[in-house]
């Protein structure tokens, strides 16, 4: 017999997609619906505290919360949703691994986020890295610890001046809390290398407009701005990237900048896998229309079973402060979408009406290294200390559940007394290849008449033979 229980399908399990989820466990009643969320990730990544992990200051595994151990009595498939087909009630499901399926349901949420956007400039697509991800995180991380690593058995010139230069590109919330933060790590490290000197190390943010961080008031960017000169840190305004090849990034303004390390933080967009293979409206840049009871569809028109939040939607601002009139892709309408969509979703189960989603700012706090930050919220402005104190408090508060609370608040509190753990994991990436080198192969096929010589004396032949073993075409035959 098959079952009558409605089926919640909820594609993404980021910050949308988890609090969702983790509503309706708390909201419906047992045999109500069953909810299933299917999200490429085992986790959702708290985004606010990328810029802290690139920095050393949070371990990169205690800002992400797993979906198994906190969403009990949700269904949690990992793989990709690739297409909705909403006329039929059916979204595709891909696995890495396997075949992929057609997932049947009653009830779609899509909160599947959004990717960094670029343009198509020389060089960018291959040469650099964005921060929407706690891989592209660490691997900032790492990859600054290791070109300190590098750098400091070189003399100078212009090599040392490569691996010891950043360019940031976007002056949004991101990406000056990554540049802030960035910054103060390569000057803490500059202890543990006496042969280098701040001078030696150069960071440069691009901005295309004439001023940063728009979520704050011009005063309060002209601080920041002010701020990171003193720390040694270069803002170009009005300046667009034009190429990125060669290890070279080159301006509008016809400078050129040697680096090994650009990030990107110029904007988001809509995930295009999922927007794109679904029969869901679409608005004019790339979201899902949805409506502000975030029921997808029009004011006038309701697409019945499809609901949309966070940065894959344009929700409108009833507030009427949202740009363009819908609200902005940040975690704090994202979050309280999820909780008004999970009551809306339970309370349209139940035959009653949903509620309209409105949500005034509560103003914007960053992070700008170890005890700086800046706060605004309408008037008020908070700066340096207070504003940082202002900033992991609202943030430690803010990380879903206590047992992720208390792992980030530990990690700040052992780097205040044993300082940041500043050691390169980049090998990481390539974690055999110490067994790599020393691992023993088999033989090479050999001609009768060696072979005979060798059996005689396998010792002294032993490390031409491992030698030969390492050629491609030796490694191919032991593979096969
Ligand atoms: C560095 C940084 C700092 C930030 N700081 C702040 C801040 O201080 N305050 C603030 O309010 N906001 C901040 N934000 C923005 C905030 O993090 C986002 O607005 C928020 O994460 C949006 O939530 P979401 O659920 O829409 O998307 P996400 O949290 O990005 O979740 C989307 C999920 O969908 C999954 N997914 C992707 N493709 C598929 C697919 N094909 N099928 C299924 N699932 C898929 C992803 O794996 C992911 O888990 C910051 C963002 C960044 C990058």
């Amino acid at each position: 017999m098959t079952s009558t229980v409605p089926k919640i399908l909820i594609v993404g399990g980021g910050y949308a997609g988890f609090y969702t989820a983790w509503k309706l466990e708390k909201q419906l009643r047992k045999g109500e619906a069953e909810v299933t969320i299917v999200d490429p990730l085992p986790y959702m990544t708290y985004q606010p505290f990328l810029p802290e992990v690139a920095a050393g200051e949070i371990e990169a595994r205690h800002v992400i919360v797993g979906l198994r151990r906190h969403l009990k009595k949700t269904r949690i498939i990992t793989a990709r949703v690739t297409g909705i087909d909403h006329a039929n009630k059916v979204a595709t499901i891909t696995p890495d691994v396997g075949e992929g399926w057609e997932e049947a349901y009653d009830q779609i949420v899509v909160t599947a986020g959004a990717v960094s956007r670029t343009f198509p400039i020389p060089g960018i697509a291959d040469n650099a890295i964005g921060l929407k991800t706690i891989e592209e995180a660490v691997a900032i991380r790492d990859r600054i610890l290791t070109n300190f690593d590098q750098a400091s058995n070189l003399p100078p010139g212009p090599d040392r001046d490569r691996l010891l230069s950043v360019v940031v590109v976007g002056g949004g919330f991101a990406g000056i809390e990554v540049f802030a933060e960035v910054r103060a790590l390569a000057s803490s490290l500059l202890k543990d290398y006496p042969q280098l000197r701040f001078e030696d190390t150069h960071f440069h943010l691009i901005e295309a407009m004439g001023r940063i961080m728009p979520e704050v008031s011009q005063k309060t960017s002209e601080w920041v701005l002010k701020d990171l000169a003193k720390r040694g840190a270069n803002v170009h305004l009005d300046t667009q990237v034009t190429g990125a090849v060669g290890g070279n990034v080159e301006l509008s303004t016809g400078e050129v900048i040697p680096t090994d390390l650009i990030i990107w933080t110029a904007g988001v967009m809509a995930n295009p896998t999922v927007v794109r293979g679904s029969d869901l409206p679409v608005e004019e840049r790339g979201r899902i229309r949805t409506r502000a009871d975030l029921r997808v569809g029009t004011p006038e028109e309701v697409v019945e079973g499809a609901w949309a939040a966070g940065d894959v939607s344009a929700v409108p601002d009833l507030t009427g402060k949202g740009v363009g009139g819908y609200c902005v892709p940040n975690a704090q309408h994202a979050v309280r979408q999820a909780k008004l969509l999970a009551k809306n979703l339970t309370a349209v189960l139940r035959g009653e009406l949903p509620k309209e989603y409105i949500h005034k700012n509560l103003g914007a706090v960053a992070g700008l290294g170890l005890y700086n930050g800046v706060f605004q919220s309408g008037d008020l402005a908070l700066k340096g200390f207070v504003a940082w104190v202002a900033h992991r408090g609202y943030h430690g508060l803010a990380m879903p559940s206590w047992e992720r609370k208390w792992r980030v608040i530990g990690d700040w509190w052992h780097n205040f007394w044993l300082t940041r753990d500043n050691v390169s994991l980049q090998t990481v990436q390539n974690p055999r290849y110490v067994f790599e080198e020393f691992a023993a192969r088999p033989r090479p096929a050999a001609p009768e008449a060696v072979d005979a010589g060798a059996a005689k004396a396998p010792a002294a032949k032993a490390p031409a033979a491992k030698a030969a073993a390492r050629t491609p075409a030796a490694k191919a035959a032991a593979a096969k």
